[in-house]
């Protein structure tokens, strides 16, 4: 399998390059070339294998020839062995026709852990095989960033610098990123919003001069390995449930558009999937874009589910460089205008081509607040403010198909907002018992790309 940019315009790459290259050398994002097809009978024999069994079979297309079958294997394998539930992403019925996937068992709390357990696992088996050393920096509106240092903590030829921006995430996001003592990773809060922390990202990587020096990779979800990975729980949701071929929707709360995006994907690939629908919160670029054929970046609005207060959704270009048929000059041109303006106009046939596949609804933060409390009440299930987003615009899209909704986080997590919701605090893990006594460990920075540049270069 063979992957190639967004827009058009660098090296065609195999999975292993595409993975440690993140965003492509001309400012795009990597695609595969082909796109592999499951049938209804492949589909069908799904449904008794276990999620590993399941990752291995619906990842191996577009992982190729890279790794091996039983290091493939075995790296699912160590991959999925620290989620706290058997069947790593179990589907809870809510009513009838409506279920909650519970993306939230894994060693962070959040859905981030999929695909970053995985992806630490590929670069560690990687970077042995080549002895090559690299720099990984992500930016992160929170659950990114703890994922990724829970991932790659401790280990030799990596070292993790995570920009998140100050003051604007959950204290239990903060303190998994503050508190690992492993000196490779490195927190870093930047004083801005998170897109200034995406942008500076961004930059980074455009300045090849800086981007060879170190060594740069990236594992934001610009890193078609993460898109990869999180089509697996697509796949066994829908198999679980045993639906003989019908077609049900997702509804899935959305900041970046890369877990919504691993579900445009399955789709694509033969998973019977009607609709794909966007839950935003207050900041709402995206249902904006779906209903006005506008996509114009306003400023972030601090919102009690901080994963989604985002602006500028990177994967957002995936999805367009689809709906242009691929098209990758209209791309480029599309989206160099939106670095320059800040906005574009989506075509009425390129919309129509969205359309046929998303829909979408905006919650506003008392909705969010409701909804929490309604869950508890109706399902008996504690969600987390982003699952809250989900849920209510699943309710409002409700139809004869089943639905399942993405549980993206779990309440814990961001109890703060769970509690002034409820006035509960949610049931604490076992694993978040220590988190509050432990010292923290972080860089404050300016928003200014050679501050942060000298201190990986002055730590790397
Ligand atoms: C990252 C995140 C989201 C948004 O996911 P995207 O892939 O960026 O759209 C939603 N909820 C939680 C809890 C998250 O951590």
């Amino acid at each position: 399998m063979q992957y190639i940019s967004t827009r058009g315009a660098a090296p065609e790459l195999n999975f292993e390059e595409a993975m440690l290259t993140g965003l492509a050398r001309d400012g795009g994002l990597y695609v595969p070339k082909t796109l592999p097809q499951f049938d209804s009978k492949f589909i069908g024999s799904l449904s008794y294998l276990s999620y590993e069994e399941i990752a291995f079979k619906v990842m191996k297309p577009f992982v190729g020839e890279v790794f091996e079958e039983v290091e493939f294997k075995n790296i699912i394998h160590q991959s999925y062995s620290n989620f706290v539930h058997q069947s790593k992403a179990p589907l809870r019925q809510l009513s009838e026709k409506h279920y909650l996937l519970e993306l939230y068992h894994g060693p962070t709390l959040a859905f981030k852990d999929f695909a970053m357990q995985l992806i630490g696992q590929l670069f560690r088996a990687s970077l042995k095989k080549t002895g090559k050393r690299v720099t990984i920096i992500g930016a992160t509106s929170g659950d990114t960033g703890s994922a990724a240092i829970e991932a790659f903590k401790g280990l030799e030829a990596v070292d993790v610098f995570i920009l998140y921006p100050r003051g604007r995430v959950s204290e239990v996001q903060r303190r998994q990123m503050s508190t690992p003592s492993a000196t490779n990773v490195h927190a870093i809060s930047i004083d801005g919003d998170f897109d200034d922390c995406q942008k500076a990202l961004k930059d980074l990587f455009n300045d090849l001069k800086f981007r060879d020096q170190v060594n740069l990779s990236g594992v934001n979800s610009i890193n078609w390995a993460r898109i990869m990975a999180q089509i697996v729980y697509y796949f066994s949701s829908y198999s679980s449930l045993n639906l003989g071929g019908k077609k049900v929707r997702f509804t899935v709360p959305t900041g970046n558009f890369g877990d919504i995006f691993a579900g445009y994907i399955a789709k694509k690939i033969g998973l019977p999937i009607s609709k794909l629908i966007i839950a935003t919160n207050q900041n709402d670029i995206l249902h904006n874009a779906l209903t006005s054929g506008e996509y114009a970046r306003g400023i972030v609005n601090p919102s009690m589910s901080p994963s989604m207060d985002i602006q500028v959704s990177s994967n957002f270009e995936r999805a367009i460089y689809y709906a242009l048929s691929c098209d990758s000059s209209k791309v480029s041109q599309l989206f160099e205008d939106f670095g320059h303006t800040g906005s574009f106009k989506i075509q009425e046939s390129t919309l129509i081509n969205l359309l046929a596949h998303y829909s979408s609804g905006k919650v506003s933060e008392d909705e969010t607040s409701e909804t929490i409390n309604n869950a508890l009440k109706k399902y008996k299930v504690e969600v987390c403010p982003h699952t809250a987003v989900g849920l209510k615009v699943a309710e409002d899209n409700m139809c004869d198909e089943p639905m399942i909704t993405l549980a993206t986080a779990h309440p814990a997590k961001f109890f703060e907002a769970y509690e002034s919701s409820t006035g509960k605090r949610p049931v604490m893990p076992k694993n978040l018992s220590n988190l509050f006594s432990k010292k923290e460990r972080i860089t404050e920075l300016p928003n200014n790309l050679d501050a942060i540049k000298s201190v990986v270069l002055e730590r790397i």
